[in-house]
């Protein structure tokens, strides 16, 4: 399973930034590392902002609250309430990926839950370090999924919605909903974007007009 790009969003000089995603199971302290490693102090993140709660996002984020104990957790509503019950069905997305993960890695059953300090519903403003974000809700890979959207500079992080080389979130987990997903894409293709922040995968800088409208109509005809 591949780790999920982690992005710290916020002026360097706000000492207010957050961490958007943790990571795969394990991938904490190099997390932690990669952070330092940018010359960003721990000190100033002062709260995660998670995409979504798949394992491949959150897998690491006990780990990395360990070396944060500070940081506030925020996310949206659904997967919020999900967590704080102690419901993992959002993060393994399916029962026998759950039995060969808590195998592999030996954990337990609990092993993800957590107190949410924020749930975000979308359509939220958020200012993250003297940068303005808006939060959008784009389910259909999972129910909460959010992007996150910084509209002077047009920088998208989709989460899992949409990647490179017009590439989308799987839709078949469980909270997934294909004709949501659909909805979501034509959501974000109103946004003019520039550079996109995926989950995974590569980088763009320089997105093509159009291309998110142009994924989500390659895609149509699977997401009824
Ligand atoms: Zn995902
Ligand atoms: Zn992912």
């Amino acid at each position: 399973m591949p780790d999920s790009h982690a992005y710290v969003l916020g002026k360097s000089t706000s000492e207010d930034l957050s961490l958007v995603d943790a990571g795969l199971l394990g991938k904490g302290s190099y997390k932690i590392q990669s952070i330092q490693k940018a010359g960003i102090e721990l000190s100033s993140i002062k709260r995660i902002i998670m995409t979504h709660t798949h394992l491949d996002h959150i897998g690491c984020l006990a780990e990395i609250l360990k070396q944060l104990p500070w940081a506030e957790l925020w996310m949206h509503h659904s997967e919020a309430d999900l967590l704080e019950q102690g419901d993992e069905r959002g993060v393994y997305g399916m029962d026998m990926f759950r039995v060969l993960c808590q195998l592999q890695f030996g954990l337990k059953a609990g092993a993800f839950k957590f107190q949410v300090n924020r749930k975000l519903q979308g359509g939220e403003t958020l200012d993250l370090g003297n940068t303005v974000w808006e939060v959008i809700h784009i389910p259909g890979h999972s129910m909460g999924s959010i992007g996150l959207y910084h509209r002077p500079m047009k920088i998208l992080i989709p989460g899992d919605v949409v990647y490179s080389d017009h590439a989308i979130g799987r839709f078949d987990l469980y909270g997934a909903d294909a004709s949501e997903l659909r909805k979501s894409l034509v959501s974000l293709a109103e946004l003019e974007v520039d550079i996109l922040l995926p989950g995974h995968n590569q980088i763009v800088e320089g997105l093509p007009k159009g291309y998110i409208l142009k994924t989500a109509r390659q895609w149509e005809p699977y997401l009824k």
